[in-house]
């Protein structure tokens, strides 16, 4: 840690922390997450999991690896800082002000964008929402947050259209969770509230959710309509999404 000096703690959680560092070799910003390994496991490539995947990444619409470090018994992941923070914070900064469409189409094709990349490398996400999607300073979206992801790795390669279209955890799941942050951008609000588990799960089951403002393109109400199919086989994959779907001409002007 010796190569940074630290600014401030920018996040908390089960994981350990994140801190905005300033690097004293180019003094410039980065983040450092630091996760707490624990003493005597077998298990330590799992913890050390998230760094690879994200090192594996290189895309405009993800969080840049720099570098990943152990010291005592903590693994620091160094990367890019994305000032505009998280995009929970800005849904709630908006307070009533509803996105302009065109915020959305941006926001939302740079989302699929990255999550394209990560699907194209066999990765799956798994935690994408909104506090895991980060801002820059310039607006640009940066997936984030790679700490439940996983690899289909090649010795299942021969089982690959198997386990990719039928695995609960599957890339239909990464788009049913962009559906939702599509539909949070449109409304401010997340698409299926309850006051129980029980009730939240019969309407996740069901698809049921309020629907979308009448103002917005036809296409985005078909597509989160779509991204909320009960049946994953019956969601479009991020490549449908971006190349033929009826809204891919709308975000495509927005890339
Ligand atoms: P956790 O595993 O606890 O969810 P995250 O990687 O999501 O860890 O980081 C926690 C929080 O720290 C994020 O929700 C965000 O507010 C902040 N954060 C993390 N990484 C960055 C980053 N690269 N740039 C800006 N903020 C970040
Ligand atoms: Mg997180």
């Amino acid at each position: 840690m010796e190569a940074y000096s630290p600014l401030q703690v920018i996040g908390e959680g089960s994981f350990g922390r994140a801190l905005l560092v300033l690097c004293n070799s180019n003094q410039k910003k980065y983040v450092v997450k630091e996760i707490q390994l624990p003493k005597n496991s077998s298990k330590l490539e799992n913890w050390r999991r998230e760094a690879i995947l994200l090192s594996r990444m290189k895309h405009s619409n993800i969080v840049a690896f720099r570098e990943a470090f152990e010291a005592d018994d903590l693994l620091c992941i160094v990367m890019e800082y994305c000032s505009g923070g998280d995009l929970l914070q800005r849904i709630q900064q908006q307070k009533t002000t509803q996105f302009s469409v065109d915020d959305v189409l941006k926001w939302f094709a740079e989302m699929c964008a990255g999550a394209k990349h990560i699907h194209d490398k066999r990765v799956l996400h798994r935690d994408l929402k909104s506090k895991n999607i980060f801002l820059t300073d310039n607006g640009t979206i940066k997936l984030g947050d790679f700490g439940s992801a996983c690899v289909l790795n090649s010795s299942r390669a021969y089982a690959h259209s198997y386990i990719w279209d039928n695995k609960p955890y599957n890339n239909k799941s990464d788009v049913w969770s962009l559906g939702c942050v599509l539909y949070e951008l449109c409304t401010l609000r997340h698409p299926f509230q309850a006051s129980s588990w029980k009730s939240l799960i019969l309407k996740v089951c069901r698809g049921a959710y309020p629907p979308l403002p009448k103002h917005l393109p036809y296409e985005l109400q078909y597509l989160v309509k779509q991204m909320f199919k009960t049946n994953p086989k019956d969601r479009p994959s991020l490549h449908t999404i971006l190349t033929s779907h009826r809204v891919s001409r709308l975000l495509r002007s927005h890339l």
